[in-house]
């Protein structure tokens, strides 16, 4: 999400003016029953977000975003380098809680065709759909293509209103 002047700080709910200092953050969270939520991909003022007190998780994350930018991608399938050209799948951020057992599937990387033949798929996909029907969890924006999770009922009614409309 782009600045505008007056949008409201997610930290303080006060409007950030034009004139004053501000901070962007790229997406790092999809979970919008996280506390990091608001901040991601948004704007805050920067004197709000130096004193926050859940800015080292936030700093954690970009972090750990950048350590993946920079890195070379191997696919955990096959072994061998992912190119540019080949693309690949990762779930980026999964954890930060070293005994979840999903903590070893952060940015975790692999070839899009060999994700599904992948001998940790079963288990990492039954440990995505935990973690995605949990009372805890709430997006739109799911781990992994084609698995459940809970949605925004905002989003869903809007969703199932959009299909019926394109049913009638
Ligand atoms: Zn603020
Ligand atoms: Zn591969």
């Amino acid at each position: 999400m782009s600045f505008r002047p007056g949008m409201s700080c997610p930290i303080c709910h006060r409007p950030i003016l034009s004139d004053e200092a501000r901070v962007s953050f790229p997406p790092f969270e999809r979970n919008q029953k996280s506390v990091l939520f608001p901040l991601s991909g948004g704007t805050a003022h920067e004197a709000c977000y130096q004193t926050w007190e859940e800015r080292p998780a936030v700093e954690y994350r970009l972090a750990a975003h950048d350590e993946f930018d920079r890195r070379e991608k191997v696919c955990a399938a096959c072994g061998e380098t992912i190119s540019a050209r080949e693309g690949y799948y990762t779930p980026a951020f999964l954890t930060e809680d070293k005994t979840n057992p999903l903590y070893l599937y952060n940015y975790v990387t692999l070839h899009w065709p060999h994700l599904e033949g992948w001998n940790d798929y079963a288990k990492f996909r039954q440990l995505v759909e935990q973690m995605q029907t949990a009372e805890s969890w709430q997006s739109w924006n799911p781990v992994l293509p084609n698995t459940k999770y809970n949605m925004d009922p905002e989003r869903q009614r809007g969703e199932s209103s959009l299909w019926r409309k394109r049913q009638g």
